[in-house]
């Protein structure tokens, strides 16, 4: 069986893209070491950037809560969240045209300057609607208006989704996802939306434009995408979507996908070509200390995993 060494996937990396939930938080709880790899990269000066597909809230309520819970402060411009990537995809593609986007309210002032229509606005086949933002929008994502943003796709708009995510866990345990109805929307209009979160390169590119900005203001030479490691812990939304956009992809086997979990996917080879981890690390911690040269990082690491044949 090949194996893949840890710090053999981490030489030359100069930038990370970090996943919330399941690399820094659990249910809304900070993961164990999470709080002290975060301080090792900054004392690195290894930028990074957050990327997460939750997006229930602005990013400076998530810097906020976060720095509460972390106890550190954590910046908004360190954070991308599929609706914060939505709304920079709609001021590029639809800049000034009337958007009908579902997204929590707080969420929504990530559209601040844009043109919103309302739901109720958008029943009225005379109100113009250019594009269709599915978001998390908790019970704004109801029959009534699921039935307005269909009519209005039907009608030309066009159709862009935060990302396809099933279901997720919460406080209050597995939830379903915006992404179900994004995929119901499909099902009935034959055609398939724009996703802006993981595993979109939309969402990717963001994050390595951002990242090579930081590098840039640093001095540093130019930061090419092989230069940037993804850690996460789902083989689709983090390791594969990396992947396909030239990132590196590192599983971490903190949230959903644990040793056993992974062992069983592998097993029923269902861990193929870009969703195959460059290496596989106990958690952020074990990662983040091997990276930076701290800590006898190796105990930590899984590093016994089978390498898919496909391409990457
Ligand atoms: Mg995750």
């Amino acid at each position: 069986m090949p194996t893949t060494d840890l710090g053999a996937a981490l030489a030359g990396v100069r930038a990370l893209v970090l996943d919330a939930d399941g690399v820094l938080l659990y249910a809304g709880q900070p993961l164990p070491g999470a709080v002290e790899a975060l301080a090792m990269l900054d004392a690195a000066a290894i930028p990074y950037r957050v990327v997460t597909n939750f997006s229930l809230a602005h990013r400076e309520t998530l810097a906020a809560g976060v720095s509460r819970q972390f106890g550190r402060p954590v910046s908004p411009a360190t954070i991308i969240t599929a609706a914060s990537a939505a709304a920079a995809y709609t001021a590029t593609h639809h800049p000034g045209e009337p958007l009908l986007v579902f997204a929590s309210d707080d969420a929504q002032r990530e559209w601040d300057g844009q043109h919103l229509v309302s739901p109720a606005e958008a029943e009225d086949p005379a109100t113009p609607v250019a594009a269709v933002v599915i978001g998390d929008a908790g019970d704004e994502l109801s029959f009534r208006n699921m039935n307005t943003a269909f009519r209005r796709l039907r009608s030309g708009a066009a159709f862009i989704a935060m990302h396809r995510n099933l279901w997720w866990v919460t406080a209050k345990g597995i939830t379903l996802d915006s992404g179900a109805v994004v995929a119901g929307l499909e099902e009935a209009l034959e055609r398939r939306a724009t996703i802006t979160g993981k595993p979109s390169p939309v969402v990717f590119r963001e994050a390595l434009r951002e990242l090579a900005g930081d590098v840039r203001a640093a001095g540093g030479p130019r930061l090419r995408a092989n230069e940037v490691a993804m850690i996460g812990d789902d083989l689709e939304s983090d390791v594969a979507g990396a992947h396909r956009t030239g990132l590196r992809g590192l599983l971490v086997l903190t949230g959903k996908t644990d040793a056993r979990g992974l062992a069983s996917a592998q097993g029923a080879g269902r861990v193929r070509g870009p969703a195959v981890p460059d290496a596989v690390g106990e958690s952020l911690l074990v990662v983040v200390a091997r990276l930076v040269g701290r800590g006898a990082a190796t105990d930590g690491a899984v590093n016994a995993i089978e390498a898919g044949d496909g391409p990457r």
